[in-house]
């Protein structure tokens, strides 16, 4: 390693900055999720994952039930597939971990808000002793690839083959044309952070049967589903060693006035040519 220059000390102590003044984003629009009303409510089994439509104004209610259990969310403009989400924007504009208020943004050239979160039962967990946190956008999803690199065997449950499997059927591409579609996901109700050496870890997740994570549509919108193959996310992931359980994907009307969807960028993609 080489040595430390003599103004290391003076170098570390800069104060950090934030990356992106979020405070300068528009209010998120929350009053437009109250009293919602049952509409429909779909299963995801364990170890595989779940397409559904939802409407713009309506909600798409990500529920716990029968046991802890970690999903991982894909979502797509319901009438283009090359508008989806963004994890790694959102989270530099909102955080390494998600909760009410924030919203999930699409990628270029659209950067817009795919949905918000207007309520999750989970936002009394904070910060722990760990610095763990829940809903990440740090994680990408587990996946086969880096299964068999890891172990050199072949795993066909884990998020990213469900969610590619799902998209599939829902879209009718051939699962390789879907595959392409899969990207970094929201990991709904897992709990991770990062430890002293910077390292991603996991961790039990606290939620509970009846904890739910609302998202409130921005845009007619196509939500993919994985129930994780870890379970809770407490031990292992990428094999059938964790206890599983379902999720429940429940939409919801919210009786409010159709709003305008939320406008694409408005940069005028010439980048300086
Ligand atoms: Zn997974």
């Amino acid at each position: 390693m080489p040595d430390a220059p003599a103004d290391a000390e003076r170098r570390r102590a800069v104060a950090p900055v934030p990356c992106y003044r979020s405070d300068s984003l528009p209010d998120p629009r929350l009053w437009r999720a109250r009293d919602p009303r049952h509409v429909s409510v779909l299963r995801v089994p364990p170890r595989d994952a779940r397409a559904l439509r939802v409407p713009a104004g309506h909600v798409l209610r990500i529920r716990c039930v029968e046991g802890p259990q970690v999903g991982d969310l894909n979502l797509f403009a319901a009438d283009d597939l090359s508008e989806r989400f963004y994890s790694g924007k959102t989270r530099a504009l909102h955080g390494s971990h998600v909760t009410t208020g924030d919203r999930l943004w699409s990628g270029f050239p659209h950067l817009r808000p795919l949905a918000t979160i207007v309520r999750d039962t989970l936002d009394w967990y904070g910060t722990d002793p760990f610095g763990g946190r829940v809903h990440d956008v740090i994680g990408t999803r587990c996946d086969p690839y880096t299964a068999h690199l890891l172990s050199g065997r072949d795993y066909h449950r884990t998020c990213h083959s469900n969610l590619t499997r799902a998209l599939a059927e829902a879209t009718g591409l051939d699962p390789a044309r879907a595959e392409a579609h899969v990207h970094d996901v929201l990991n709904v109700f897992m709990c991770t952070g990062f430890d002293g050496a910077g390292r991603y870890f996991m961790k039990a997740s606290p939620v509970r049967p009846g904890d739910h994570l609302d998202l409130l549509a921005e845009i007619d919108l196509l939500a993919v589903l994985s129930a994780c193959p870890g379970g809770d996310c407490g031990a292992e992931h990428s094999s059938d060693a964790a206890p599983c359980h379902p999720l429940e994907m429940e939409i919801l009307a919210t009786g409010a006035a159709p709003a305008e969807p939320p406008p694409r960028s408005s940069y005028d993609r010439s980048h300086g040519l």
